[in-house]
């Protein structure tokens, strides 16, 4: 196995929200690490050594894994123990505080973004869903 691909592979699936991918990138890298294969370099452009890299890069399989299985867990792909903050990907709306609330009020597509900034999930408001349509 070549690590540092396995760690670029969990960094991608991430932020392209491909979630299978993600847990069996975060797997594969991390029974690798078990068996005794080195650890990917886990900060770009700096030398930090195996004990940082492998402490780093077990704890962000470990992560990665558990929230992929949640996410895969739900029909919907909405995590268990995940604070749900919505906005709105048009308008910038801000959505009620449960997943159920924003069905009820009408909102769409509703995605797990865990990269965001001030929200962990995007959809489309009651207002821009039907605009769609
Ligand atoms: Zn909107």
């Amino acid at each position: 196995m070549d690590p540092q691909a396995a760690w670029q592979l969990m960094i991608d699936s991430f932020q392209e929200h491909d979630w299978p991918q993600l847990l069996d990138a975060a797997e594969g890298l991390q029974n690798w690490m078990s068996r005794g294969g080195c650890p990917p370099a886990t900060v770009p452009g700096r030398r930090m050594g195996s004990l940082w890299d492998e402490q780093l890069a077990s704890s962000i399989c470990r992560f990665a894994a558990d929230l992929a299985t949640r996410v895969l867990a739900d029909a919907n792909g909405i995590p268990d123990g995940v604070p749900f903050s919505l906005s709105c990907c048009e308008c910038d709306a801000e959505g009620p505080g449960t997943f159920a609330e924003a069905i009820a009020e009408g909102w769409t597509g509703i995605e797990f973004t865990p990269e965001g900034l001030a929200e962990n999930f995007f959809g489309l408001c009651p207002q821009h869903g039907s605009d769609e349509e």
